[in-house]
């Protein structure tokens, strides 16, 4: 079974005002029907995707510089991930895993063994959501440990649950007026090379230093960070912070969690971002890039860390849906078939290339950073370090205008990301960069 839908075409155009009739009236409809509380970063309504194009419903096209937040990383409705999905969805939709298994559960699981950084002997388990396999991996980590503190880090995100939103850093729109959060979490400075002068070492020696006061390290069950933060604006981390806190927690017992969310499934040029680093965590957790769209999450480590809990401990209704593994499938299949890891860093030394050229251009750009293809700009009022959040809002909703989906990120909402799907076409992936530049640099002129 296929679809007989035509290829989308490749090609930005714009054909109404932003947002169009279409869009503006399922938003009044989103109004009437939908929670407040739910955000919307952009008035549009999408019909449909395909390499590096958003089709919205009134027949706009944006070059899609977002892939649903690092999600659609090959590509939305991706050959593989269609096929997979309408195969196993006619055969089975579901047993719940823990009731009777199924072997695409298996293939993923042993897909996640092999791929996260590391050699040694590994467990995989599936969940529904970054954030409950984040949330899963802090119970391994108590499990195995016996302890219960868990440190996080400044600028970090790992999802909106009560025990995510107690590690996530940021208030707004994150946790405020949601408390209170679960005890036992403890927040350390990271390393912010725009905004900290000091070495990764000397960020990680403060950090240690703290631990060893605060908490004290045997009480420590989880050390757990994004290898580059990614809600908190795609911070690199000094060279040398990573290597040490791993050292640090191995030597003190201490789970490492990479959150690998955001960073993970080739997106940084890399499969996993641990691997620039040459870090390997005792746990990785995925989500986001990893089935093309449809709702998985994984949990993966150590063989004796992840089999530590008693039976029954961990699972879920849905968590590794048969249908959500075989997308999984078809998604890791794409990535190898096409090296989209190294599509990943070609995307990035074009992104770095223009952001670079347009950082020289305008004191609003800070800092260009980033690893593949995922990378950001900061904004600051010139000459100083001070966020322009205003800025930022207003370049995202122009380039919408022009054409240009991108999202914003960052602590102080400062920071630009850009996180285009693996298989956009690199003549449409130029464009994009163009636009952004033109609005990047007479938006900042407004003032
Ligand atoms: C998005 C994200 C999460 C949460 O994932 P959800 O699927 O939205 O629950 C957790 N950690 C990181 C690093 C993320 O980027």
């Amino acid at each position: 079974m296929t679809t007989d839908l035509p290829e989308l075409v490749q090609q930005r155009n714009v054909v109404t005002a932003i947002p169009g009739p279409v869009s503006v009236e399922l938003m009044a409809r989103r109004a009437a029907s939908v929670s407040a509380g739910v955000g919307a970063a952009h008035p549009i309504f999408a019909a449909r995707g395909g390499g590096g194009i958003l089709l919205d419903v009134d027949g706009n096209s944006f070059i899609d510089m977002g892939s649903g937040i690092a999600v659609t990383s090959v590509g939305n409705s991706a050959p593989l991930v269609v096929e997979g999905v309408q195969e196993q969805v006619a055969k089975l939709t579901h047993t719940c895993f823990m009731i009777a298994g199924y072997d695409g559960y298996l293939d993923v699981c042993e897909k996640l063994n092999e791929l996260t950084p590391g050699d040694h002997e590994k467990r995989s388990a599936l969940f529904n959501s970054g954030a409950e396999a984040v949330e899963n991996a802090i119970k391994v980590a108590r499990s195995y440990t016996g302890r219960t503190a868990i440190v996080a880090f400044e600028h970090g995100y790992h999802g909106r649950t009560n025990l995510t939103m107690g590690l996530t850093a940021k208030a707004m729109p994150f946790k405020h007026g949601f408390g209170p959060f679960a005890s036992e979490i403890y927040r350390m400075s990271t390393s912010y090379p725009l905004r900290d002068s000091r070495s990764g070492e000397q960020a990680a020696a403060e950090a240690i230093s703290r631990m060893d006061a605060e908490i004290g390290a045997s009480d420590i069950a989880a050390i757990i960070i994004e290898p580059i933060m990614g809600e908190g604006g795609f911070v690199v981390p000094a060279p040398g912070f990573l290597r040490a806190l791993t050292d640090y927690a191995t030597a003190n017992g201490i789970v490492f969690i990479a959150d690998e969310v955001q960073t993970g499934f080739a997106r940084t040029g890399a499969w996993f971002a641990s691997d620039h680093e040459g870090i390997v965590p005792d746990l990785v957790t995925t989500a986001k890039g990893i089935a093309g769209g449809m709702p998985l999450a994984g949990v993966t480590g150590r063989a004796e860390i992840m089999d530590a809990v008693h039976v029954g401990g961990l699972g879920g209704t849905y968590g590794g849906n048969p249908v959500a593994c075989a997308a999984a499938l078809g998604s890791i299949q794409t990535m190898i078939d096409l090296d989209l890891v190294d599509r990943a860093k070609q995307i990035g030394d074009v992104m770095n290339r223009q952001l670079s050229a347009l950082a020289e251009s305008t004191q609003a750009v800070a800092e260009v950073r980033g690893r593949g293809a995922l990378m950001a700009i900061e904004l600051v009022k010139p000459g100083t370090l001070e966020p322009d959040a205003a800025l930022t809002k207003r370049i995202s909703a122009a380039c919408l205008r022009e054409g240009v989906l991108v999202l914003t990120a960052g602590t102080y909402g400062n920071v630009l990301r850009f996180l285009p799907p693996l298989v956009i076409g690199f003549a449409l992936l130029e464009e994009a960069l163009d636009i952004i530049t033109d609005v990047v640099k007479r938006e900042s002129l407004v003032g």
